[in-house]
């Protein structure tokens, strides 16, 4: 054996790079089909033009699969055959059979876990560890939780006697897609809607994965109906004028669009748009775990999570300290095949969003921003971004200001709690921030003068289903998760 493969781990510096041997996922058994045709009222049609669109694998380029492209007459298809199910079925059957259904979608989920993991992975490129440590167990957690309201709407608004509200169209991006359909399916079909979902162009398969699961499952033809296709298609679901309710989560840009274009139709709407989180490092905080938390909540999924900590302030006496940690800490970061169960930070979506993130890198460097990346190399093929830190930035860099998705982290420093309260709060957006501190009375203080739709105490990117879960300002509104995200669905 080799002397120097045989080093013990307590012999080696903070910040050393222990080397892993690879550790690939495999993907031998996962079946992806060629061509994926549109789900709608219980059967995989072909879309009426016939067109197709590929979705490729962002760490490789590969092409994985060829997906119906739904025009507006699919659209008008899904939304009847939705209508025709809640008339018919959907609305007719007690809660109670809705809920067995939705316990079935779980426990089917919970059995295919892996596979569902892993073409996440494939299609969207984030690491394994985290398709199958988090996406995949949320969406089946989000099922099990309204399973278990079905048969209970009553309660849910007591006194009220809560109706569902009908069809509901749903247009959901590509950071978590199954777990966003998850989000989105899982309280309408409890509080007795019927669906019609669009998932992101770049990442369609674990919905139409989820369209055989349900199909599988036996819920009647029409509940859920997946079309795919591009914005004009999401356009298409959003203005149909026999949809009842509108649920969106993507871009303010495209949030505001909807908003208007719905101004007046009488549809309920629900929107969970960017954010651009603060992160605030106190002086008595535990520096180590901050750093974690911190590293956690800027480079969890490549920096492509809307409630990510992408502003970090730390207090003016631990700033040295802090950035070096978190310098040290990058070295260890491991970026590369999403497959492989060591990697941290996997490939950026798509192209399009590489290019973005990239045009922000070289904006935040023009306003005089201090750029720190680690030395490590990144593979040949697919879309990569180092992990990025950017310090000399202020309140006016647009950096600071505007949501970058990418594994961008800004630095300020601050000296006193209302110092920090303006320049958190100060930004359009509103979805997160995280606190640290020894000091309990000083999270209670923070936490409720920021203007966010969660605040995390020594922790970062926390979820459960039955918290409520959205934004403030140009974050969107109404909630998702908890008794909250039902009533959404509730007339
Ligand atoms: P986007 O808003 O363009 O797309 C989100 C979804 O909306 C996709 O399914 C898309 O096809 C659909 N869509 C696009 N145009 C539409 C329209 N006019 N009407 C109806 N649906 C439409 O977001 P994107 O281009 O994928 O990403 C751009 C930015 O969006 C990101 O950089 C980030 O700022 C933000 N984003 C936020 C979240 C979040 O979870 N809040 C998720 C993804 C992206
Ligand atoms: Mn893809």
């Amino acid at each position: 054996m080799a002397k120097k493969e045989n080093k013990n781990i307590a012999d080696l510096k903070f910040g050393a790079t222990i080397e892993y041997a690879p550790a690939p996922e495999s993907n031998a058994h996962i079946e992806i089909k060629k061509k994926y045709e549109l789900f709608i009222g219980g059967e995989f049609v072909a879309p009426e033009k016939g067109k197709y669109f590929p979705t490729i694998n962002p760490a490789t380029e590969e092409k994985l699969a060829d997906i119906a492209k739904a025009d507006a007459t699919d659209v008008d298809k899904a939304v009847k055959s939705a209508r025709y199910a809640y008339d018919n079925y959907w609305s007719k059957i007690s809660g109670s059979q809705r809920g067995k259904y939705l316990f079935r979608i779980a426990r089917m989920l919970q059995e295919r876990a892996r596979e569902f993991a892993i073409i996440e992975t494939m299609d969207g490129g984030k690491p394994i560890k985290e398709a199958k440590g988090f996406d995949v167990p949320m969406a089946i957690n989000w099922f099990f939780y309204y399973a278990g309201w079905a048969d209970k709407i009553e309660y849910a608004v007591p006194g009220k006697n809560p109706e569902a509200l009908g069809v509901a169209g749903q247009v959901i991006p590509w950071n978590f897609p199954l777990m966003m359909a998850a989000w989105k399916i899982a309280p309408a079909l409890a509080a007795g809607n019927c669906v019609v979902l669009k998932p992101a162009e770049t990442t369609s398969l674990t919905a139409l994965k989820l369209a055989e699961l349900i199909q599988e499952a036996g819920v009647p033809p029409g509940v859920v109906n997946i079309v795919t296709g591009e914005g004009d298609t999401g356009a298409a679901i959003v203005n149909h004028a026999d949809v009842d309710k509108v649920a969106f989560t993507g871009s303010t840009r495209v949030g505001k669009m909807i908003q208007k274009s719905l101004a007046g139709s009488g549809k309920k709407l629900t929107l969970e748009l960017g954010g651009k989180g603060a992160n605030i490092i106190f002086e008595d905080a535990a520096i180590d775990q901050a750093v974690e938390g911190v590293i956690n909540a800027v480079y969890f999924n490549q920096g492509h999570v809307c409630c990510a900590g992408s502003r970090l302030f730390v207090q003016e006496g631990i700033a040295e300290t802090v950035l070096q940690k978190l310098k040290d800490r990058l070295k260890t970061i491991r970026i590369g095949n999403p497959l492989d169960k060591n990697t941290d930070i996997g490939a950026i979506n798509s192209k399009k969003q590489l290019d973005t993130v990239q045009d922000y890198i070289n904006i935040g460097i023009n306003e005089g921003g201090k750029l720190y990346q680690d030395k490590c190399s990144l593979p040949k093929k697919g879309f990569w971004c180092k992990p990025t830190i950017f310090t000399n930035v202020s309140q006016a860099s647009r950096v600071v200001q505007e949501e970058i998705f990418g594994p961008v982290l800004t630095v300020q420093t601050f000296r006193t709690i209302d110092e920090v309260v303006e320049l958190a709060n100060n930004t359009y957006y509103g979805l997160s921030a995280g606190v640290w501190t020894d000091k309990g009375s000083k999270v209670f203080q923070v936490g409720n003068q920021l203007k966010a739709g969660v605040v995390w105490a020594n922790s970062f990117n926390k979820f459960d289903a039955t918290s409520p879960f959205g934004g403030f300002k140009e974050s969107g509104f109404g909630r998702e998760g908890g008794l909250h995200g039902l009533t959404a669905y509730l007339k």
